[in-house]
């Protein structure tokens, strides 16, 4: 199939670049470079560094590579921003891909698979999540993922369009042999922000909050490989034939770690210390969020690959080891 994979420059879509080569697609892909990196790109593929509300060239590109399916993975993701900028997220996350999606009417690719959070599923849901929870998200991030899942399912009736939704628990990790990774900026994620304490880019990190109702008094998250998140989207790229359908699923392992544990498995993946100072909690943290993926098993045949956090912050080391200023030392 050939693959527009749009924000195929950041940090999920260029790892869903590898595994569409490894599962023997064509990715083409779109980005602005105002969050991605081009060097994350793998040689030999079509790059479009478009914009994708660029509606004419949007549709040329759809057009001209024969696109079957568009994968949306370009988002801003700060949390914090979005409640203090809002419309900056309203327009990127949410005008933008309504603008997507009308240049892949114009062009007639049907097919979509959509970059969501597990935020859509708010503060209130106990976990594990599972697919049959309502979306009440708490920020205006969470809200921006929320209303694109609710276009979709109108477009799908409407257009007879079908979509992947996939809600990402903690996407973390990075390809094998440390050459792609996670380089975000500013980096507010706790798995790479442990990571430059452990290389000494930073003193200390801050743990927000330890008097939660968790074994550690920690908050637990579901931190899942960005490779397995991949594959999970590749997998629904046959369930995407039938036209009209909307498909949801939760990712993760459904194994949650607690902050401290995340700390000291860094410690021991890397063999340095990580201080860290116990900080106020962090507005809109959940206590505890973790995935149900029974139905991505089940409908997707799929199981995460990297089932431990060791194994994952591994990956996530190996990059920052050789790319201690990200994409900088690419
Ligand atoms: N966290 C922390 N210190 C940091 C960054 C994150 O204690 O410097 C905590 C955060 O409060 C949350 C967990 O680590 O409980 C995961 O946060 P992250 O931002 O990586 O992902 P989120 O779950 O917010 O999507």
């Amino acid at each position: 199939m050939n693959v527009l994979v749009v924000g195929g420059a950041g940090y999920i879509g260029s790892h869903c670049v590898r595994q569409l080569q490894v599962a023997g697609h064509t990715p083409i892909v779109l980005d602005n470079l105002v969050k991605g990196h081009k060097d994350s790109i793998p040689e030999g593929v079509t790059f479009h560094e478009v914009d994708l509300a660029d509606s004419p060239k949007v549709v040329d590109i759809l057009k001209k590579e024969a696109i079957d399916i568009v994968m949306h993975f370009a988002a801003f993701i700060e949390v914090g921003e979005s409640m203090q900028d809002p419309l900056k997220h309203y327009e990127n996350n949410v005008a933008k891909t309504v603008s997507l999606l009308k240049s892949m009417r114009e062009a007639g690719v049907n097919k979509f698979v959509f970059s969501s959070s597990c935020t859509v599923l708010g503060e209130e849901a106990e976990p594990p999540f599972d697919e049959t929870m309502p979306l009440r998200p708490i920020s205006a991030y969470g809200q921006t993922k929320a209303d694109v899942e609710v276009i979709l399912n109108y477009c799908t009736k409407a257009y007879g369009m079908s979509a992947a939704i996939f809600r990402y628990f903690n996407a973390s990790g990075a390809a094998e042999g440390g050459i792609i990774g996670e380089d975000h900026s500013p980096e507010t994620h706790l798995i790479p922000i442990a990571i430059q304490v452990a290389l000494g880019q930073r003193e200390k990190m801050m743990v927000f909050g330890n008097d939660y109702p968790t074994p550690d008094g920690t908050c637990l998250r579901d931190y899942v490989h960005v490779d397995d998140l991949s594959r999970a989207h590749i997998a629904a790229f046959p369930l995407l034939e039938e036209n009209g359908k909307l498909l949801t699923y939760n990712l993760g392992t459904g194994t949650p770690a607690s902050v401290l544990e995340i700390i000291k498995t860094v410690e021991e993946v890397s063999g340095r210390p990580v201080p860290y100072d116990l900080a106020p909690k962090r507005a809109g943290d959940v206590p505890a969020a973790y995935a149900d993926s029974a139905k991505a098993k089940s409908e997707l045949n799929w199981t995460p690959q990297y089932g431990t956090i060791r194994s994952i912050i591994e990956t996530a080391w190996a990059w920052h080891q050789s790319h201690p200023h990200g994409y900088e030392d690419a």
